[in-house]
């Protein structure tokens, strides 16, 4: 089955009461038994759930996984991946990873023993110099957030295996239509599905996705001891949003790309960082590693502050509000949103300046979008 087959069909048809054409809610805490020797296939919602259970064969099969496990939201799949870790472990992690992910490592898991490197790894033989007898682990996530700095990511993972470690990717702002780290050698993928999978901004959610059978098992013990499963409701809301992935991320992308080239352009924005754009600094990886560019893209406004506010009090299609990946546009400015849990030094260190403006661009018509940017940004 092609991609956009999968998305529409793995794990949906699974009815056999009334054969229903989509996959039914099962709201159920609890499972009868038919006798104290056999139950159907699910005893307790927290360890399974035909719900969630369809939307975890979908998503393993869009990362080309051979397991999943659907998480209350993307938080709890990165902090399941932790719990494989033991104290004196050592994990190496990107300089500019996903600020809730930086401060669960950081304020959560450094306290429970595990150390932590963070590294610059646009150039894979950072990565290579940190590694250390006790490092297990390469966390990777790629494009960043929110400057899009591209990783290469089978660079990064062949220095992983070499030196004995596993590599997980946070696959969040691609999606698997756009990018499949497990092609580039990575280990475990993980996403925050409120994001492009669900697409629709109306759930948090996420998952583990795993492609060796130890792990698939370590995980799956994980979030049924921790109990992180997501609730059927969610499960549902997200295959819902899922069977449309493919033609969502095309029309995303047909309007980043209209957005990037407008701003570029624009006398008033001083930078635009997007891997589409030719003069991106990765933009060849990105064309090599990736199957497109996105949607998410950031620039540099002129004038700083008192311009980002003005310009943003006359925005009238691009809501003011962080998260991405729904069908909606969103803007938002790292610098006292997405990224205010980094501190003033750290933010600058990783190149988010107050000019930072960082877009989510959804599927409106790219007409609409940059009309409403041109009357924003109009002096
Ligand atoms: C949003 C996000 C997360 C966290 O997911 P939640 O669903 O908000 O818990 C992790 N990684 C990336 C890249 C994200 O964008």
């Amino acid at each position: 089955m092609q991609f956009e087959t999968r998305c529409v069909h793995v794990g949906v048809d699974k009815d056999s009461t009334y054969l229903s054409a989509t996959t039914p809610i099962y709201p159920t805490s609890t499972f009868r038994w038919d006798d104290l020797k056999s139950h159907r296939g699910f005893d307790y919602t927290r360890s399974g759930n035909p719900t969630r259970k369809a939307l975890e064969e979908n998503l393993a099969a869009l990362e080309g996984g051979i397991d999943c496990r659907a998480t209350c939201t993307g938080m709890s799949a990165i902090a399941a991946t932790m719990h494989m870790f033991q104290p004196g472990d050592h994990i190496i992690a990107g300089h500019d990873i996903y600020g809730g992910t930086y401060r669960l490592f950081d304020a959560v898991f450094r306290k429970m023993g595990i150390e932590f490197s963070f590294v610059r790894m646009g150039d894979p033989e950072n990565v290579r110099k940190a590694m250390k007898s006790n490092t297990k682990c390469v966390w990777l996530e790629t494009p960043s957030n929110p400057l899009l700095n591209i990783v290469d990511i089978a660079a990064i993972c062949e220095v992983a295996r070499k030196g004995g470690a596993i590599s997980i990717a946070d696959n969040t702002f691609l999606s698997p239509y756009l990018q499949r780290p497990f092609e580039h050698g990575c280990d475990i993928v993980v996403h925050s599905t409120t994001k492009y999978l669900n697409g629709h901004s109306d759930v948090v959610g996420g998952c583990v996705i795993t492609r060796h059978k130890e792990h698939a098992e370590r995980v799956s013990y994980i979030v049924n001891a921790l109990g992180l499963g997501c609730s059927p409701f969610d499960a549902w809301l997200v295959l819902r949003g899922v069977k449309t992935l493919g033609p969502r991320m095309e029309a995303h992308q047909r309007g980043a790309m209209a957005v990037a080239e407008f701003l570029d352009s624009h006398a008033r924005v001083e930078h635009v960082y997007y891997p589409g754009l030719k003069d991106h600094p990765q933009h060849d990886l990105a064309k090599r590693q990736q199957s497109g560019f996105g949607a998410m893209l950031s620039f540099d406004l002129k004038g700083g502050l008192p311009a980002v506010e003005k310009a943003l009090s006359k925005m009238k299609m691009f809501q003011l509000a962080e998260s991405l990946g729904g069908v909606e546009s969103l803007i938002e400015y790292p610098d006292s949103m997405s990224h205010a849990s980094m501190s003033e030094p750290a933010r600058r260190e990783a190149g988010i300046s107050e000019k930072t403006l960082r877009v989510s661009v959804g599927i409106e018509h790219p007409d609409d979008l940059i009309a409403d940017l041109k009357q924003a940004l109009a002096e």
